[in-house]
């Protein structure tokens, strides 16, 4: 919750043209650079917010613990070096509007969208499967993207 907390007031800066806050740029950092290049097309359409790339043994560990992620060290895509995997959120008048979940949903087909454009495989955490049956979609992780091999 604290990670939440500290990220939903976000002071988004321009950089290069796109908005993106000092966190999210040192989370993005730790990601691959497919990741990168995703989440810089996608600033083309969108502010977001990067939550979480690259993730130690203790942060993974206490997602697991409070169910934020169903992976235990260090089978999360995130606990590689640099991350395949990348928690991102859209922004809307410099928060992170949690409770409209269309918009995540909005948010991740152009996500995916941007990464089809220059190769990159995407799996999301709303539909894991890539069944476009959301209803189907086990485990709801909204901000999860990841690299599919
Ligand atoms: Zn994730």
């Amino acid at each position: 919750m604290t990670i939440t907390t500290e990220i939903n007031k976000v002071s988004l800066k321009k950089i290069e043209g796109k908005n993106l806050s000092n966190r999210s740029k040192e989370q993005l950092a730790s990601c691959d650079i497919r990741l990168q290049k995703v989440v810089n097309l996608t600033l083309d359409f969108m502010d977001l917010v990067v939550i979480d790339g690259h993730r130690e043994k203790k942060e993974q560990d206490e997602y697991f613990k409070s169910g934020k992620s169903r992976l235990e060290w260090p089978k999360s895509k995130h606990n590689v070096m640099p991350s395949l995997a990348i928690d991102m959120a859209p922004v809307r008048n410099l928060i992170i509007p949690w409770e409209e979940v269309t918009l995540f949903y909005y948010f991740a087909g152009a996500v995916i969208s941007c990464a089809k454009q220059i190769g990159v495989k995407l799996r999301w955490g709303g539909d894991w499967k890539g069944l476009h049956d959301f209803k189907k979609n086990e485990f709801n992780d909204l901000t999860h993207f990841e690299i599919r091999d």
